[in-house]
């Protein structure tokens, strides 16, 4: 009751926050102090504070989502159940993940961004800043995704959160093996693991106190420094985005929720503060200790289907990153027929529909890691890297949306498979 309370309230902490990091920002930038010392010294102390709760998120999450993920998978049991449960949720995540890069397919065509005339192509090609040393981190490609699900060392695997994926695996291998243990044993263990996950609860809410104060000292640094001329240059782009992204989440996963009788409004209400923490921090894993909050305290998720579904979500499941990626490359492949080369045929379009939805299964849940899939994707339609430097500029700014759509995904693969599980999600009369 009382985490209840508290969430409740954080949510509208958090958005008013948020607010006031977006306006004061604009109007330092507006009034031209922001390159003052004055300025200065304020964005260096919001850095401080944001990086510093970004510090205490991340510090959590490897012993919350192995603890997690633990309890999770070894309450789901042997047998049947976790078979069905595992595989309803990598269904949701594959269809929506489909779902939301048709959308993107549709409005890219039909609004046609990179529809220019041929002398503004070609000198957004040539103005482009091509700065490829950040795109080579490692491939998204297929086989190199299915690697990942057994990391050799699994040490460096936790302290690496770009592999969290094996972590999760590893972790899953543990809870289920745990009940193939002498009942002596396993009941040890089921004790030893809930203890600890129960800690790391703890720790969380704890530090989801300080949300408001962390989501001012990420917000307004950005806006300060980039304003509102950063989307400029690619502005139908970042309108044919937002516009996707803002109907996947109203249009399609509204329908969704529908379907198992959850209303749309309520939930996205009761997942404010994750998704707050999405768009400030643009980092799925930093944002899945307030996820897995949200899930369990809210909407009332049961452990055993929360600890499983949304650490999985917040690494193998991108919507918002899906739906990015395939809007960015089509917008480029659009640039590039503007300045006289050949259009992209529907094989390519659909084979870039193919990739998005493969590779955004290998994008580790960080800021701006969605460019490394779109490379990826670029190679195999035929367009060089360097024209990745196109959408740098809004990639920021739009990294803060898709990753709220992220995150507000695997909460909606929480309720939905709780829901089809017949739990009582949203227990009536709970008021969120
Ligand atoms: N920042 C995104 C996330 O963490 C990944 C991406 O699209 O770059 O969910």
């Amino acid at each position: 009751m009382k985490t209840k309370n508290f969430l409740s309230k954080l949510h509208w902490q958090v958005a008013l926050s948020l607010v006031l990091a977006v306006l004061i920002a604009l109007v330092l930038k507006g009034v031209g102090l922001s390159e003052s010392p004055l300025g200065k010294g304020f964005e260096e102390f919001c850095t401080f504070i944001g990086s510093l709760f970004m510090r205490m998120l991340s510090m959590i999450v490897v012993p919350l989502v192995a603890t997690s993920v633990i309890c999770g998978s070894m309450s789901l049991g042997r047998g049947r159940a976790f078979l069905r449960i595992g595989l309803k949720t990598i269904a949701f995540y594959m269809a929506t993940g489909f779902i939301a890069i048709l959308l993107a397919l549709l409005l890219v065509n039909a609004i046609a961004p990179g529809d220019v005339p041929a002398d503004v192509a070609r000198k957004i090609l040539g103005d482009a800043k091509f700065d490829t040393s950040t795109v080579n981190a490692g491939a998204g490609d297929i086989a190199g995704v299915l690697l990942r699900f057994f990391p050799p060392n699994i040490v460096e695997a936790a302290s690496d959160n770009t592999q969290l994926l094996g972590l999760i695996i590893f972790a899953v291998i543990i809870g289920v093996f745990i009940n193939t243990l002498p009942e002596k044993h396993a009941e040890f263990q089921r004790k030893f693991w809930t203890g600890f996950n129960m800690l790391f609860e703890k720790i969380t809410n704890a530090i989801m106190r300080l949300l408001p104060i962390g989501v001012f000292g990420l917000v307004a640094p950005v806006f300060m420094r980039a304003g509102a001329e950063a989307v400029a240059p690619v502005v139908v782009f970042f309108i044919t985005v937002s516009l996707a992204l803002i109907l996947h989440t109203v249009g399609s996963m509204s329908l969704v929720l529908f379907s198992v009788g959850i209303n749309p409004i309520m939930h996205l209400k009761a997942m404010l503060p994750a998704i707050l923490t999405a768009f400030s921090t643009s980092s799925s894993v930093a944002t899945l200790p307030v996820t897995l909050e949200c899930v369990e305290n809210s909407a009332k998720v049961p452990k055993n289907i929360s600890g499983f579904t949304i650490p999985l979500g917040a690494t193998v499941n991108m919507n918002g990153s899906a739906l990015y990626e395939c809007v960015a490359v089509i917008f480029i492949s659009q640039i590039y027929a503007s300045a006289g080369g050949a259009a992209m045929g529907l094989g390519m379009q659909f084979l870039v529909v193919v990739l998005a939805l493969l590779t955004s299964i290998g994008v580790a849940g960080i800021p701006s890691a969605s460019l490394v899939a779109i490379v990826v994707i670029m190679g195999v339609a035929g367009i060089p890297a360097e024209a990745v430097g196109i959408i740098w500029m809004t990639d920021r700014i739009l990294d803060m949306m898709r990753t709220s759509v992220n995150i507000y995904g695997d909460s909606c693969a929480a309720v939905w498979v709780a829901k089809t599980e017949n739990c009582d999600v949203y227990p009536r009369n709970g008021k969120v």
